[in-house]
């Protein structure tokens, strides 16, 4: 009888199941979106039982779709949307409140206020992020401050706090076990990642009680057992999304890298047992442990990627779906005069400007849709580059190849000119699921379903894209994306 993983992918949008067979080949998946609760602007939040449900739906059916037994199922891989937070009753099992997803900035002032009283170094230094609402912290703290009877409970024991993967472990282990792993522990602004514990400081100064915090174990531990009809599956692996994802990348190594084009682009890169501190505004966190071995990982994140090409189709309507800009881009004749800064929200790494605005520029008499759909597609590339050589710089060494995963990724045409700008080959595998594929491999190897230098054997499909501008080229299109982008900051 053919073995299994079963790897739990619960993403910001939906929630997904994956069986993957000894081969590491991804062999049924089924998926279930869930909620967007937008209480107010700027609010987001999910429902944690919906989550919880949806995980447990998808599980039975991407079971019963390849009409297999619970037995045959060797381990479970948990990955996660990171930051998000749920605090619920030990007791009842019931959360205090919806989760207050990683999106959510209602925790803004609260961040400005650590900022006034100059906890900005001691916070990176410690944590290796930079205060922002996006972390678990504030909105932990948040969560107590809301309610009286809540601190009250907190303090008494009854509370604890999670990320998602630990509400799930929490529930799929009948109750039994309250633990993350060190990938997720580094995301909530309160783990301490050169001394890899929960830093008494920080939750002194933001007043969490510490017997809230979950047990923070090896990314590749046993957490405890499903019991599915009877079958007790155990998991033995959890890893937050953009760690899966380089996992699943086979990026062990040293300054191999990942960027990974969804809505926003997430760029990680392995910087092995070293902490790196950025100079360029990207963080320092935590890749994964694995049987005491630490790897470390620099990230930037840019907010605006595939969803520059959802403006196109659904604010300008110059497309139909997402794939199409593949076919308009390669329509155009336009000499890449033409630049599209999609700063909607601002700009992330390097530049961190708060105050930037999008804009086109370089429109002409006979700049047509197709120009304008080509444009965009290279901003993604571009803003790319920017956050690649900031991880240069920081690592001080050169990147040779660029794995490539993510739902935009699938474009051929951005992908051929990412190759071109950067100057490098971008390798994207014939199966861009690298996030389960991650959590499904890290939870097989505690199961020995494989071994690391196995696992380096699997999975070689992948499409390559050579570079093919020179120097001279490259440098005249990037120079000028550079004046785009100063054009387009400080606007508001
Ligand atoms: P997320 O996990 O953030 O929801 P996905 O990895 O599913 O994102 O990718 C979806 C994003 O990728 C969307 O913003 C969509 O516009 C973009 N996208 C998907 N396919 C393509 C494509 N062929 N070309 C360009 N963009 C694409």
């Amino acid at each position: 009888m053919e073995k299994y993983i079963l790897s739990l992918d619960q993403g910001t949008t939906s929630s997904r199941a994956v069986l993957i067979n000894e081969k590491a080949q991804i062999v049924s998946m089924s998926q279930k979106e869930i909620r967007q609760i937008y209480p107010k602007e700027g609010w987001v939040e999910h429902d944690p039982i919906e989550i919880l449900n949806s995980v447990i739906e998808v599980t039975q059916e991407v079971i019963e779709k390849l009409k297999i037994q619970p037995q045959q199922i060797k381990s479970i891989g948990i990955t996660n949307q990171r930051e998000t937070t749920v605090i619920w009753n030990k007791e009842t099992g019931i959360p205090i409140h919806n989760a207050i997803v990683w999106q959510d900035n209602r925790t803004i002032t609260l961040c400005e206020k650590l900022k006034k009283q100059k906890l900005e170094k001691t916070i990176s230094d410690k944590t290796g992020l930079v205060i922002g609402p996006y972390f678990s912290a504030t909105k932990i703290k948040w969560l107590l401050d809301n309610d009286l009877n809540v601190k009250k409970q907190a303090k008494s024991g009854k509370l604890i706090f999670g990320t998602i993967d630990s509400w799930l472990v929490w529930n799929l282990t009948n109750k039994s076990t309250h633990a993350t792993d060190f990938s997720n522990a580094s995301r909530t602004m309160l783990f301490n990642i050169n001394t890899l514990k929960w830093d008494e400081d920080i939750l002194e100064e933001l007043n969490i009680p510490k017997t809230i915090l979950p047990n923070v174990k090896d990314s590749n531990a046993y957490y405890g057992d499903f019991t599915y009809k009877g079958t007790k599956i155990p998991i033995n692996g959890i890893l937050g999304d953009q760690q899966a994802s380089l996992f699943g990348h086979m990026c062990f190594e040293k300054n191999s890298i990942k960027n990974t084009y969804g809505t926003g682009c997430f760029m990680l890169m392995n910087t092995g047992n070293k902490i790196i501190k950025s100079n360029n505004g990207l963080l320092s966190t935590i890749a994964w442990k694995i049987e005491n071995n630490i790897s470390y990982s620099l990230e930037g994140s840019i907010f605006i990627g595939g969803a520059a090409i959802q403006w196109l189709r659904d604010e300008l309507g110059i497309i139909k779906t997402s794939d199409q800009s593949e076919k308009e881009a390669l329509k155009s004749t336009e000499s890449k005069n033409l630049y599209m800064v999609p700063a909607f929200n601002g700009l992330g790494a390097p530049y961190w400007d708060m105050y930037a605005t999008g804009l086109i520029i370089g429109i002409t008499r006979d700049t047509n849709n197709s120009d304008i759909i080509k444009a965009t597609l290279d901003s993604i590339a571009y803003q790319t580059k920017d956050v690649l050589i900031s991880m240069e710089n920081d690592a001080g060494s050169k990147i040779k190849t660029l794995n490539v995963d993510g739902g935009a990724s699938n474009n051929n045409y951005l992908m051929q000119f990412q190759s071109d700008i950067l100057g490098i080959n971008i390798k994207r595998p014939k199966n861009t699921e690298m996030t389960a594929l991650g959590a499904g491999y890290i939870a097989g190897l505690k199961a020995s379903f494989w071994d690391m230098d196995h696992l380096k054997t699997l999975n070689t499909n992948n499409t390559l894209f050579l570079h093919s501008y020179n120097k001279n080229q490259i440098d005249d299109l990037y120079n000028k994306w550079k004046k785009a982008i100063h054009r387009s900051m400080h606007w508001n």
